[in-house]
């Protein structure tokens, strides 16, 4: 059976078959299916027990120490600065904060900072080291309609991994006060980089993004549930850098392992499925492969670093172009 466009519930169309290339926990191939009224692209069946997708060193929960969530604070601390030209106190929900770095820049603000959060290591992290409040649990929806008001919910990368993106953005949208803010991040499916790339696309994340939104769609979602339009930027500080980690460190690397995989004359389902079956040898695997990345990164950093500063850089501070955007909705 055809799953419906999440957002407007009418037929997709198959747009392209891709693989686990991120983190390479699974020989299965993924289909992705594009909407041809609002252009969403969705993943078409959503695998059954979603977990196993995210192992403990799935790199957004792989926990830091003191020291390191302090690192991250300052490198994430262009989210705070975001929130801060909006307002500067009151309640904060953060939606998928996995081990809360920006709970974290948003409680040492001043924020009353509440979260909701699916792994149980990053809960465990974010009530001990963090110290906000948090509620585990996968179904966001319910947890929100039993939530009461808040004057920011922020979901950074979070809702192109929700199952029903619709319904939270509209439960969210609920649950603001007044004057209240709505930030939401997200990889752009009309950037340059996808464009480029296609299904090797590292913010295609497959199958771990089940959504990918063009920037109007959000948009025209969140003002039919009376929310005013503050900002949609793929310029910010956050889309830049994305896009310059997606650039290099992901999706071209993603090409080289397939080149490599072509050389060694292997199938890459093959390969996938000698990673996936065993969980220590994929951890074990997943970091031989990242240092192959890291090498491939520093020659290709040397190799195209004027190509980069003088073209990709440029075209990808397009507004619109770039690999993720950050919008900001307002109520009324
Ligand atoms: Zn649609």
């Amino acid at each position: 059976m055809r799953r419906p466009c999440p957002f407007c519930n009418k037929e997709g169309t198959h747009y392209f078959d891709t693989f686990d290339f991120n983190l390479r926990l699974s020989h299965e191939s993924f289909k992705y299916y594009i909407c041809k009224s609002c252009g969403v692209i969705f993943l078409h069946p959503i695998p059954e027990n979603m977990s196993r997708f995210y192992p403990d060193y799935y790199p957004a929960y792989d926990l830091p120490t003191i020291n390191g969530l302090a690192q991250k604070a300052e490198q994430e601390k262009y989210k705070l600065d975001l929130l801060l030209t909006y307002t500067s106190h009151g309640k904060l929900l953060e939606i998928g904060p996995a081990y809360g770095v920006f709970a974290f820049l948003a409680k040492r603000a001043g924020f009353h900072v509440d979260t909701m959060e699916m792994d149980e290591r990053c809960c465990k992290f974010l009530s001990d080291v963090v110290g906000v409040s948090v509620i585990n649990s996968t179904d966001i929806c319910s947890r929100l309609n039993e939530a009461t008001l808040y004057d920011v919910i922020a979901l950074w990368h979070v809702i192109e991994h929700l199952p029903d993106p619709l319904a939270v953005i509209k439960a969210a949208s609920e649950k603001l006060n007044p004057d209240g803010i709505l930030i939401i991040a997200t990889p752009n499916p009309k950037s340059l980089q996808f464009k480029i790339f296609h299904r090797f696309w590292a913010h295609l994340d497959a199958p771990r993004h089940l959504t990918l939104i063009p920037p109007a769609v959000l948009t025209k979602v969140a003002e039919s549930q009376g929310l005013e339009t503050a900002l949609v930027t793929t310029r910010d500080e956050g889309s830049v850098n994305f896009s310059r980690y997606n650039w290099w460190d992901l999706s071209v690397s993603h090409a080289i392992r397939y080149l490599y995989s072509l050389i060694k004359k292997e199938s890459l389902e093959e390969d996938f499925h000698d990673s996936a079956s065993d969980k220590h040898r994929t951890a074990a695997s997943y970091k031989i492969k990242n240092q192959i990345s890291r090498l491939s990164r520093m020659a290709l950093r040397i190799i195209d670093m004027p190509v980069f500063h003088l073209v990709i850089k440029n075209l990808q501070r397009l507004e619109g172009w770039g690999g993720t955007y950050t919008s900001v909705f307002k109520k009324h």
